[in-house]
């Protein structure tokens, strides 16, 4: 039997840095499924179809492959044999992702691509509904907290350093507006399972997030 972490936590949590750094210092395989939903968008997007036209996307759906794929310290994300690992990461796919998220086919395609991931390997998984929906079961499950004004200055610091250019009041507002429509989606609501431990990273070190995280996965562990 695997071990399953889930990590679950808002845009800007820093799931995505922490869950790297605990994965190799527990030699776990990690598993960002904001990725997926990502290149599931940018597809659509590059061929023109919007969230509203459902038979275009069960068409997308139908021969989308997305792969992850490991570069040194680096998980690349390859979409249809093309690397997209920065293409799904602007402010554009951050605006228009949660309209194709919320979708029920496509929550439909990729949950299962999800769970068969953790049947025969350790896994930290990251998203929003890991420990409510993907793996309810799950060995642990983290719900990371974060102020969204720390987490729209994280993105904006980050967006800086990669040379996008958008003020932290955009910032702000686009996740914001994302984050409304990930709590009030009918399908998969970004909402804490009952049984997650909550981290607030409002606060904390990168360090200091990972070694909570990294004790509490190695309680349960032992
Ligand atoms: O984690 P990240 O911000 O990259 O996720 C991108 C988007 O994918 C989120 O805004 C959300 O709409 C969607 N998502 C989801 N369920 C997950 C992970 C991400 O709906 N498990």
């Amino acid at each position: 039997m695997s071990f399953i972490v889930a990590i679950d936590g808002p845009a800007g949590s820093g799931k995505g840095t922490i869950t790297k750094l605990v994965a190799k210092d527990l030699g776990f395989i990690t598993v960002d499924t904001g990725a997926m939903y990502r290149a599931v968008a940018l597809e659509c997007i590059n061929q023109g179809v919007s969230y509203t036209d459902l038979d275009k996307i069960e068409k997308i759906l139908e021969n989308i492959k997305i792969e992850f794929k490991k570069s040194g310290e680096n998980q690349l994300v390859f979409l249809n044999g093309k690397n997209v690992s920065e293409a799904i990461r602007t402010p554009e796919i951050d605006d228009v992702v949660a309209k194709y998220s919320a979708i029920k086919i496509v929550r439909e395609k990729v949950t299962p691509i999800q769970r068969k991931m953790g049947e025969h390997q350790d896994i930290i998984m990251e998203g929003r509904d890991i420990g409510t929906v993907v793996f309810p079961n799950a060995n642990v499950k983290i719900f990371l907290e974060c102020s969204l004004e720390e987490r729209a200055r994280r993105r904006y610091k980050q967006n800086l350093q990669k040379g996008i250019d958008e003020t932290y009041e955009e910032v702000l507002e686009s996740m914001k507006e994302r984050h409304k429509l990930e709590v009030e989606r009918e399908i998969s609501p970004f909402v804490k399972a009952t049984d997650a431990i909550t981290v607030d990273s409002t606060n904390l070190t990168i360090p200091e997030v990972v070694e909570t995280i990294e004790k509490i996965i190695r309680d349960k562990m032992n």
